[in-house]
């Protein structure tokens, strides 16, 4: 059975961002997408994590979703990127905070990774 991904990115970045990076990673398997080289994935959503998130999350759910991966930018612009990645555990995803570039970034952050809470 495939594993079943969605991508957040950040609300903002999007207005003027086409997510190449992070759509070109996701099908090269490559940066935070590397650990799924030998498994088949789904990309079963791709949305920002502002409007109604919680009703994201839970049709993530109803759709197999098991992973939830932050973008980059998210990583790099969002002041709620911790907490974007805590509500993604408290609702039963595991969560890899980055999609294209390095797990840490140049200012030296580095990607949030959390395991589903429920
Ligand atoms: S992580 Fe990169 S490609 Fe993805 S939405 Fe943000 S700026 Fe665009």
């Amino acid at each position: 059975m495939s594993k079943k991904i969605a991508v957040l990115v950040n609300e903002d970045t999007m207005q003027r961002c086409s997510c190449g990076g992070c759509l070109k990673a996701y099908m090269n398997k490559v940066d935070s997408f590397e650990r799924y080289a030998d498994e088949e994935t789904e990309l079963i959503g791709f949305s920002h994590s502002g409007g109604d998130l919680t009703k994201k999350l839970e049709s993530f759910k109803k759709n197999g979703v098991t992973t939830i991966h932050l973008s980059t930018c998210t990583r790099g612009k969002n002041e709620n990127y911790e907490s974007i990645a805590q509500q993604c555990a408290e609702a039963g995803f595991d969560v890899v905070g980055y999609t294209h570039g390095s797990a840490v970034s140049k200012e030296g952050k580095v990607a949030i990774e959390l395991n589903a809470k429920n």
